[in-house]
């Protein structure tokens, strides 16, 4: 196992640090050397981030920022080329499925993405992903390396002591032609919410009544120093909120010390977004919502009663 060579990247630096704690914990990992990329337009602190997230070399690529899939695939290659990973690690964003699949065609190499779990073998790796609507866990097996393997955010190991890094300049030998330009980048509706980086949220659903009613789910986040979250059909069919406060299968995966639900049920595809939060609270009318079996807190009752309630005793 010593010859295994764990090379991580993602363009966002919080993520490319739960690479790194994941491939650390790995089971069959012991003994991996884990590196770790910075390629152009990174945070200038990137490399610290990244070495006290347990990486030991860094491999740091100069040349011109460019955020297209391909270019970033081409780094990444030259780098594969020189570093001779045994196993790339990707985060699954959109455009780390994208680089995957570039350097999966390129490279001809398995990749695997959207994987919650890894676990190294002799005759391969092993790896978990979500399936039947986060339901189930499919177990699936690449039986040979090197292979490219795209992680799920929110996905990570335990905190690591920081390394001591070595770090490698690269230059490549030539500019990669991008094969899409980004013209503008035109802010969303709502502001720039990142639920999924959020410790606290307070998620609001269908139990609210009218949109006018979202004041009082307001001044329970502000009392409670938490962001707003939703589910679907409060984004996506009633529109009253925009999609980055959407959580669950389809919208975002949040990982925060603090949820509380307020007025949802608890359907399959909402609890995908938020099971891994640490502390859960619902409220909820109905003392047979599902909500309840992942709750550590659970009010019954009417949310128009209990969250005005909540919010003056947190001092709103
Ligand atoms: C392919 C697919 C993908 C999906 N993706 C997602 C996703 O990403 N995220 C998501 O959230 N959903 C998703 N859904 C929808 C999901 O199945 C549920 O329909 C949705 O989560 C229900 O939202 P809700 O809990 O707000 O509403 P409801 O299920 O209608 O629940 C409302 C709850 O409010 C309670 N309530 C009512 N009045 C009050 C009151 N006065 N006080 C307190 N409680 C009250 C009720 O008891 C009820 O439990 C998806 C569905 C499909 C098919």
């Amino acid at each position: 196992m010593s010859e295994e060579r764990i090379l991580c990247y993602s363009e966002d630096i919080d993520l490319a640090g739960d690479l790194l704690r994941l491939a650390r914990a790995a089971p069959g990992a012991t003994g991996a050397k884990i590196h770790a990329v910075v390629l152009p337009g990174a945070p200038a602190d990137a490399g610290d981030r990244l070495a006290r997230a347990g990486a030991e070399a860094i491999h740091v690529v100069a040349g011109a920022a460019n955020a297209d899939p391909h270019v970033v695939a081409e780094m990444l290659r030259s780098l594969i080329a020189a570093v001779k990973p045994t196993v790339l690690l990707l985060a699954s964003t959109k455009r780390g499925r994208e680089v995957a699949g570039r350097l999966a065609g390129g490279l001809d190499l398995p990749a695997i993405t959207g994987v919650t779990g890894l676990r190294f073998a002799a005759n391969g790796i092993e790896v978990d992903r979500e399936t039947l609507s986060g339901n189930a866990v499919s177990v699936e097996r690449i039986p040979t390396r090197p292979a490219i393997v795209g992680v799920l955010p929110g996905t990570t190991g335990p905190a690591v002591a920081a390394a001591s890094a070595e770090r490698h300049d690269h230059a490549l030998p030539a500019a990669p032609t991008p094969f899409c330009e980004r013209t503008e980048v035109r802010a969303k509706p709502g502001g720039a919410l990142e639920i999924e980086k959020s410790d606290r949220v307070v998620t609001i659903g269908r139990g609210l009544k009218k949109k006018e009613d979202l004041g009082i789910i307001e001044a329970l986040a502000k009392a409670a120093r938490a962001d707003v979250g939703c589910t679907r059909p409060l984004a996506a069919e009633a529109g009253w909120l925009t999609d980055d406060h959407w959580i669950g299968l389809t919208g975002h995966r949040v990982h925060p010390k603090l949820y509380v639900a307020v007025g949802v049920s608890g359907a399959v595809q909402h609890l995908v977004g938020m099971r891994s939060s640490k502390i859960v609270v619902a409220v909820n009318s109905d003392p047979n919502a599902p909500i309840f079996a992942q709750a550590d807190y659970g009010i019954v009752g009417d949310l128009y009663q209990i969250v005005p309630a909540l919010t003056k005793a947190l001092g709103g």
